[in-house]
This record gives structure tokens, sequence and C-alpha cells, in this order.
């Protein structure tokens, strides 16, 4: 954490002036001194911190007293474009591309809309300045696709990115409209508590605030035929989540995945028939490729469980596929690596049998039979 002194003095990107003269760092004679550098060192206490071109730095920004604590997400965040001082060793000067906030960019135009921006979301700009060494700390900031069914975790403490803004034509890129996909066509924003469904199949691939489908009555509420029982709703609507696949469109046919009857004269005629069925697919896997896929607030996070659900659904989906014994072996092998690699328990309270700030008057055992405004199948 930056604990030196605040050597800013303007806000930034106030000009929106890529390369930014050192307004307020040194006088235009010492400042023609100074040479370019690939790194400058911060001594900390014992610690020595090397601050390198490229990387992305938290700044005590305009404003903030050095001497208190400061709450994370206010500090600002920019990537090093170039460094000048006498030496590595010496005082430097740190020139910053700046990341805004969705503050920074209300303050700047009211044209563009952030209630989607999270606390720790930043957008890359062109805005740059010239910040005093002391005033940095390394960060890293994520980039978030909220198309892709494998984007990278985001921790409730980390920054991201999901669009650049350009403070000259004070648009942002891609723009606001374009990234809600909700029917409501209001944007996400992680830190509110309202959850958001996702279909994963490969024309769909696009995230509903919970509230909006059940005001669609985007729901699936006729039982299992013969059963007017809500548990057996809701196996129901999980068996047909594992049938919704990321690389189909069509709702799978679990049954017929699994491998069939082999006469003698095929090759795989030592393979247990019985063995590749959805009874014999690890109950954990299982319950984790049966969750919905969810994301937003405190319950769910940033990006939600989008990644594992679908690479636990593959999984089954490989099993129910095997031909030999040798494989099914090889898969279950691949699946306990996986499964080693990740809190299970961590993945199934975050799942959707947690109780959420919205919605949770409808729904039973916490798995309510939305279904996908599109394709309709059960999300
Ligand atoms: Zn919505
Ligand atoms: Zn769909």
């Amino acid at each position: 954490m930056p604990t030196k002194k605040s050597h800013l003095t303007r806000k930034k990107g106030r000009k929106g002036i890529p390369d930014a003269e050192q307004e307020g760092a040194l006088p235009p004679h010492e400042w023609k001194k100074l040479q370019d550098l690939q790194y400058c060192t911060v001594v900390d206490g014992r610690r020595k911190h090397k601050f390198r071109k490229g990387e992305t730095v938290l700044v005590l920004g305009f404003g903030m007293n050095p001497d208190e604590i400061h709450e994370l997400h206010t500090y600002w965040v920019g990537k090093i474009k170039a460094i000048k001082g006498k030496s590595h060793e010496s005082e430097a000067w740190v020139n910053v591309q700046w990341y805004y906030s969705g503050e920074d960019i209300a303050e700047q135009t009211t044209n563009i809309d952030v209630s989607g921006y999270g606390r720790f979301e930043r957008s890359l700009s062109q805005a740059h300045d010239w910040v005093h060494f002391q005033t940095l700390d390394v960060v890293t900031v994520i980039r978030y696709n909220e198309d892709s069914i494998s984007p990278e975790a985001i921790q409730p403490t980390d920054f991201y990115c999901r669009r650049s803004f350009d403070p000259r034509k004070n648009t942002v890129d891609p723009p606001i409209a374009s990234t809600s996909t909700c029917i409501c066509g209001q944007p996400y924003n992680p830190d509110k508590a309202y959850p958001l469904h996702f279909c994963p199949r490969p024309k769909c691939r696009k995230w509903y605030h919970r509230l909006c489908l059940i005001k669609e009555a985007s729901i699936d509420d006729v039982p299992r035929e013969g059963s007017r029982r809500k548990h057996d709703t809701t196996a129901h609507h999980r068996y047909k989540l594992l049938c919704s696949s990321p690389d189909h469109q069509q709702t799978l046919d679990l049954k017929n995945l699994t491998s069939g009857p082999r006469g003698p004269t095929q090759k795989k005629v030592q393979f247990n028939i019985n063995l590749a069925t959805l009874e014999n697919v690890p109950t954990s896997l299982k319950k984790i490729a049966q969750q919905q896929i969810m994301k937003g607030g405190a319950t769910y996070g940033v990006v939600g469980n989008v990644k594992d659900v679908v690479d636990a659904r593959r999984f089954v989906y490989r099993l129910l596929q095997v031909e030999t014994t040798e494989e099914w072996d090889e898969v279950l092998g691949d699946m306990e690596e996986w499964l080693e690699q990740h809190d299970v328990s961590h993945l199934l309270s975050n799942g959707d049998s947690r109780s959420s700030a919205d919605g949770d008057d409808n729904h039973e055992a916490g798995c309510l039979a939305l279904i996908c405004p599109i394709c309709r199948g059960a999300i």
C-alpha cells in the first residue's frame, strides 16, 4: 500500500491529453536533466520495490491524505508507460496511463451510464500523467469478458476491466448498451446483490437478472409428469440443467450419450456397458454440473461459477461417452485432478443452494426453475 507523500497536484486526465506535460513535477530545466529509465526503485523500510514499464500500479491519488488508511478501491490505478529519473536508484517520475473508475467517468461526462460500474472496476483511458514514484504500489487489473464461459477468476478485492474509456470523445468501448444482455437492457453491476443467470449454449451465452426472468415469467413451473411435489420439480430442473451444454444448442439427450450395447464384432467388446451411466458419475461432480450458472454480489462474485459448472458438465459428458474401461479410468483421473484443484464444498456452497438478496420467496431449496428466454432451456 502506498504510504508515502502524495505528489499529485491535480486530478487525473483533467485535460484528457495524452502525455501531458510534467505539470507539478519539476521546473523545466531540472526536468531536462532526467533520463528515460526502464525501471525505478522505491525503498520502503528495509524492502526495495522495483517498478517497471508496462506494470500496473496503485497510486495515492489527488486529495488522498498519505497519513490516512484508505479503502483499496478508492486508490487510483494506472499502467506505467514511461519512467524518468537521474538513475534507477534515484528519485523518479513515472508516466501512468490511467484506468478510470465509474466515478471518474461520471465526473467527466453525464453521457455514460455508470450505474453498472463496480467499486473495483476500471476502464483504461488514453489520459496520462506524471506521478512521483513514492505514490505507487503494485496491483493487477484483470480483463473481464462477460461473454466468456471460462473467465479468469476475480476475487472481491481484485481490480478488473471490461471496457476502455476515451476521455476526449467521452465514450466507452464496448458501449454499455452492447454489453447489457438481459431483457431489461440494464447493465450488470457486480457489487449489487441481484444475481444473474446464464445460459451456456453456444448461440445464447447471455446473462439475465433473476428478477427480470421472474417478471417475464420465464419459469418452468410444470412438475414432472405424475408428480406435483416441488422437490421433484427441482430435481427435474437440475437434470435439465445438466442437459444444457456449452457445446450444443439443442438439449442433450444424456441417455443417448451413454454408450449403447456392443456386439462381438465391435472392438470395444471388453467394455462394461453399464459403467458409463449417470448413476456412476461421481456425486460431487454431478452436483457441481447440475448447478445453475450464476454471478453477482458477495454470494456469487464478479464472474460467478460459470467456468466451474461448464467444466463439470463437460466432464459428465465425457464420462457418458467413453467406450472402454481404460478411457473411463483416464477421464475419471482427469476429473479427480480437477476436483483436487477446486474447493468442492466452496463451489457447492457458492452455488444456487445459497440464499440471495431477492427472489428467495419464490424459490425452493435455492433452485428456482428458470428457463432461458432464447432457447427455453433450463438456466
Ligand atoms: Zn434485467
Ligand atoms: Zn439459451
